[in-house]
Formats: C-alpha cells, structure tokens, sequence
C-alpha cells in the first residue's frame, strides 16, 4: 500500500537557523574523538572499518540481533559471518550472552547505542579487552552525547556515525577513531554532479517542508536556470554513473561498495562543520521532553526510556505500541512521520536468537524530536498520533491543515 509523504520532515531540513555561531561551549560529539574521515554513509565507515581491522573470510563479528540491515550488510560484505547477540529490555548489551557466542573466531564486537541513549561503554570496552575483541561502536544514532566525561565514539577501537539523522543533508556519514590511525585510508571526490545532488536535495529538501521561503523565492529564476544546468548535467553523466548518489542518501537499503572509497559531498561537510550543535542538543532535548510529556501515560503504549539522563542527545522517540498492526498503518496513512527501526531484521533473527530484538522490531514507533522541527508541526503530530492510538477518526480535511 501506498501511504502519503509524511507531513512532518522525518529527518532534519535546512533552515535558516541550521548554520549559527555556538553561543556556548560546543556539544560533545563523535567528532570530537579523534581521527575522522568523512565518507558517504554510515554503512560504508562500518566497512571501512573491517577492511581496517582487516577482518574477512573465517572471522565471526558480534552484531546486536536489534538492528537495521545496512549493518549486516556490511558485515557479509566484507567476507565475514555475522553472529547475533541479545540485548536486554532496556536496549543494553548482554554481555553474558555475548561472552557465550564469541570463539577463537571471533574478532569484533559491534554495539549501538540506540536512540541516542549510549550503551556502558566503559563496562563493554573492559569486557572486550579481557577477550581480545576489537569494539566497534556504532553512533549511527548517538552523534552527540558524552560517557562519563568522553564523547560518545571514544570507547571504540572505531566508531561510525550517520550524518542525515543529526544534520540537513543529502548523505554522509563518518568513521572515526581515538586508537588507530586513519591515515591509510585514501578517499576520492564522486565527481561534480554528485556535489550538485547533494547542495540542491539539501535545499530542495528544506523547500519541500516550507523551509527557506525567502531564500526560495529570491532563487526562484536562478532555479529554473540550474534546473536546465541539472538536466544536461544528468544527461552527461548517465552514461558514466549508474547513479549519482548513494542508496542510503535517497531512504535506500542497498550496499554499494563502490561508494566505500568516496568522501561525503562539501556541502555535507560544511553543514556538518558549521551547524549550530549546541542549538541541536538542546532543541532535540527539549522536543523528546514534550513529546514524552504529551504521549508518555497514552494507553495502549509506553515510552522505551522512562527519563532523559543528563548527556544524552536523543535521535527519536521511541515508543513502544501495544497493537502495532493496527497502529503502524493508520500512523502511515495520516501522514505521521514514524518509522520502525529493524522493521526488517537479518534472515533467520528472531524471537529465538532475541527475544527482545523481536519484540522491539514489531512494536517499537519512533518518531521524530530533530532541531528542525517547528512548533506547529510538534502540536500536528501530536494531535494525530494521540487520535491514532485513541482510535479516533481523523478525517481528510484536517490532514490538509498541515500541508505546505
Ligand atoms: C542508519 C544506521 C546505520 C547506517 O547508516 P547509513 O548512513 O544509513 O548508512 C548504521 N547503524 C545504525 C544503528 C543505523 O540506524
């Protein structure tokens, strides 16, 4: 079935508050941790990363059973065989059941810290230590956040991060290390009209959702002239490129190797550099806080965390739906922005490797808190979500009062 765009940007979109000078002192992130090159997606630094670790054919790498198939995918990749491990209610490692998977094959461990809330790092890193595990942290969903007083990613032997989750951009993602060096490494550009993808998708994007309205119309001429630069450009480089950016930067679940040695667009590495982090920290604290606040004691549901810790910058908020069948769709169909992480899980996970893996992967809505959200859009979503899970009627006409 074919459900409406969501009404609500899922990921963040350009604004003109997304670039800003740092009123404060910055926000810990992952880029904060040491050696970090900035490539394509957060799929493609994983694979970096076993190419690093010069892991391969006959090695076993440790993946949570609760994940998203780009994970695994570069895990297959690059020759080795997945293995999966459990993890407890609260989305934490079992460790015991990690300790009764590993064998002499063993090399990594890869552990995510979902939603934004980090795993005990400092716990797992000892644990690996013990073994002779090599850790990979995945950030995909904790870019900013500390452990203790180190920035998330720092516990890792490396660590990767997304950057379309945290930032208004086309694709990117990075791969970074406090422990080894990074420097063997070599990334090329994709090309010019891989750059033109990425600048105009970030602008497009931010339009689409009534973003940049001035800057729209004062470009509205400009436009319509990169529109006919855009089809020549497109038409040149058919023939060279099967595609001019990645999958994973148009909502694809697709691994293309060939993007692997690719360095994220400039425009990606300029928004990423120049953002306004602290406004994202605290503007994404503050929206999980309402939405907590306005969904948290719904019937038929239950936050995934009871509280926001102190440190933590969180991704979504995830809910957890007691009739996810019903839920799910009717969301869809009102044009929510939802989306269940590891709706789809590897072949062959499922209750019986992970218990919750399983359950998490069918009930668990998550729904966007990013720093680009406008009040208006927070009270929408609300109001539908709440009607959704009231089981109330919503009908068309209000569905419009949103549209841009
Ligand atoms: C999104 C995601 C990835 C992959 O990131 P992409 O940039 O989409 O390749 C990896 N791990 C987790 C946990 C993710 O959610």
């Amino acid at each position: 079935m074919d459900y409406p765009r969501p009404h609500v940007p899922v990921q963040p979109v350009i604004s003109l508050e997304t670039l800003g000078r740092e009123r404060r002192q910055s926000t810990p992130s992952v880029l904060d941790v040491g050696s970090t090159l900035h490539v394509t997606s957060g799929r493609m630094a994983i694979a970096l990363a076993l190419r690093r670790m010069t892991i391969g054919a006959g090695d076993q790498v440790l993946m949570p059973a609760y994940h998203c198939r780009a994970m695994v995918d570069a895990v297959v990749w690059s020759g080795a065989t997945p293995v999966f491990y459990r993890i407890h209610d609260d989305t934490s490692v079992d460790l015991a059941d990690v300790a009764a998977k590993a064998t002499a094959s063993t090399k990594v461990l890869v552990v995510v810290s979902y939603f934004g809330f980090p795993q005990d790092m400092a716990a797992i890193r000892l644990f690996c230590d013990k073994r002779r595990l090599m850790l990979l942290e995945d950030c995909a969903h904790a870019f900013f956040g500390r452990i203790g007083n180190r920035p998330v990613g720092f516990y890792g032997d490396f660590a990767v991060a997304s950057y379309p989750k945290f930032f208004p951009v086309y694709e990117g993602g990075c791969l970074i290390s406090s422990r080894h060096s990074l420097g063997g490494i070599a990334l090329n550009d994709a090309g010019f009209a891989f750059q033109v993808k990425s600048a105009l998708n970030a602008l497009e994007k931010g339009f689409s959702y009534g973003r940049l309205t001035a800057v729209r119309r004062l470009v509205g001429i400009p436009m319509t002239i990169k529109d006919l630069i855009w089809r020549s450009v497109k038409g040149r480089t058919r023939a060279l490129h099967a595609r001019i950016g990645p999958m994973s930067a148009d909502g694809g679940s697709g691994f293309e190797p060939e993007w692997m040695s690719m360095r994220a667009s400039l425009v990606t590495r300029l928004i990423v550099r120049y953002a306004a982090r602290s406004r994202i920290a605290e503007r994404r604290r503050a929206i999980y806080r309402a939405l907590q606040q306005a969904l948290g004691s719904m019937a038929g549901s239950r936050p995934l965390f009871p509280c926001l810790p102190d440190g933590v910058v969180p991704y979504v908020f995830p809910l957890l739906v007691d009739s996810p069948e019903q839920v799910f769709p009717a969301l869809k169909r009102a044009g929510v922005p939802v989306v269940r992480f590891a709706e789809f899980l590897w072949e062959g996970v499922d209750e019986n490797i992970c218990p919750v893996g399983a359950d998490l992967s069918r009930r668990l809505m998550q729904f966007p808190c990013h720093q680009e959200l406008s009040t208006r859009e927070i009270k929408w979503m609300v109001d539908r979500i709440t009607a959704v899970l009231l089981n109330r009627e919503v009908n068309g006409n209000e569905l419009e009062t949103l549209s841009h």
